[in-house]
């Protein structure tokens, strides 16, 4: 983790050059549109020719603060903010797959977006869904056809470590778009620019918001894919655009094209715009990313420990143990930090999973992560509904399986309500 000055650019990074009135932090910009002295001044902005806003559902003052914080964290090239997670890869690909077009992607995968990618098979873009903790079921799955990696950092609930090392590498001899999930890690945790990846995305609901106001997300262009170079494999950056008077992409913008193009086409089109006042309080949230997350992480890891020998427990995923499967990959790119979300199997089945949630007194029954509160559920009859049996067998979700958001509050208090609660069952 190189993380040295991780907080104070995420409690500074937003007023760099002069802020207005010198003020603490970037405000609330309201205003829907934005007006200039002449009408070619306010064509030029439309034009990508000159810096500023013209519309709010394309940008806004406070948005662009916490995309420019967003792009400092991840150490990429410039960002572009979505009003939700779910918003920000589903923009993203759909702007960059066509008809036709292969993706491999991990087969662990938040809910939503293993429901999204069913989708894109209805749209004839095809999708291989791979065990993604070892590179060679990654490196197999790929086809003549195949434009893109999809991974997700650590997954949730089952907390498999991708070999996002690996993987950046055969994405980068391929000339594949490396495309990362980073929200369970977050870039306190893990940057995955260092493994190549060429699109970060983050939902700004979980750790980085982390109070549970504002549902957001992010896409980062890391800078790593050279898109003038690929121009071949993705056409939409470097054919005129009929529906935006006939830029190429690739020269109005550089090496940012790839943003550019997703603020002007994308988030224009699907209209999925984060409200400035969500922004405003996901960037009061994120100045305490890192301290959140080293709380996170250390709660996590004494409550495995926990949980690990208790009776009741019949066993513990979490990737930060030394016995877990997915131990080495984590020491690889966290230094054996897994985040605070952790799952386990208590005896006596599906009776006794919901004996335990109905038991706890403080931690909350709701199916958020990342949040500074400790959250708890069951995932085969709420997240992972949509699976069928098969797809919960492979997707690591038993029946019997409970999932603690493990959040930072005193870690004794936490025991105690688990300790309790598995007393009841
Ligand atoms: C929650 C989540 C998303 C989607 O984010 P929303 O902001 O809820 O749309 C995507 N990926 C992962 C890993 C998530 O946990």
């Amino acid at each position: 983790m190189k993380k040295k000055n991780f907080t104070s650019t995420a409690l500074h990074s937003d007023r760099e050059g002069k802020p207005e009135h010198g003020v603490l932090h970037k405000p609330i910009h309201t205003s829907v549109a934005f007006a200039y002295e002449d009408a070619r001044e306010l064509a030029e902005v439309f034009q990508n020719k000159r810096k500023g806003y013209a519309y709010g559902r394309q940008n806004n003052p406070t948005i662009e603060a916490l995309a420019q914080k967003i792009t400092k964290l991840e150490q990429g090239l410039a960002s572009v903010i979505f009003a939700t997670g779910m918003a920000a890869i589903s923009s993203t690909l759909l702007s960059l797959l066509r008809q036709g077009d292969h993706i491999v992607s991990s087969a662990y995968l938040f809910g939503n977006t293993n429901s999204l990618f069913n989708t894109f098979k209805e749209l004839g873009i095809e999708v291989s869904f791979v065990d993604a903790t070892d590179v060679e079921n990654v490196s197999a799955a790929i086809q003549d056809n195949t434009k893109l990696v999809f991974v997700e950092t650590i997954a949730n609930p089952v907390t498999q470590v991708a070999d996002l090392e690996a993987i950046g590498a055969l994405c980068s001899d391929k000339d594949l778009i490396y495309f990362v999930d980073n929200t369970m890690t977050s870039p306190w945790l893990f940057s995955p620019i260092t493994v190549q990846a060429s699109l970060v995305i983050n939902s700004l609901t979980k750790y980085i918001g982390g109070h549970g106001t504002s549902i957001g997300g992010v896409i980062v262009d890391s800078g790593k894919f050279d898109w003038a170079a690929n121009k071949d494999r993705f056409p939409v950056l470097s054919e005129p655009d009929p529906s935006y008077h006939g830029v190429v992409y690739t020269d109005a913008l550089g090496p940012a094209a790839y943003i550019g193009r997703c603020r002007v086409v994308p988030l224009r089109n699907t209209g999925a715009a984060l409200s400035p006042m969500n922004a405003f309080q996901i960037l009061q949230g994120l100045e305490t990313l890192g301290l959140r997350m080293e709380r996170h992480c250390e709660n996590a890891e004494k409550l495995a420990a926990y949980l690990q020998q208790h009776e009741k427990v019949k066993w513990v995923n979490y990737a930060a143990l030394p016995d877990s499967p997915y131990f080495t990959n984590c020491k690889n790119i966290t230094n054996s930090k897994a985040s605070g979300i952790l799952s386990f199997g208590v005896s006596g089945g599906i009776e006794a999973c919901t004996r335990f949630i109905d038991s706890l007194e403080m931690i909350l029954r709701l199916v958020n992560i990342g949040d500074a509160k400790s959250l708890a559920c069951h995932p085969a009859s709420t997240t992972h509904r949509q699976l069928n049996e098969e797809e919960l067998v492979s997707a690591g979700v038993s029946a019997d399986l409970i999932r603690i958001s493990v959040g930072i509050e005193h870690i004794d208090d936490i025991i105690a309500d688990v300790s309790q609660a598995l007393d009841k069952t």
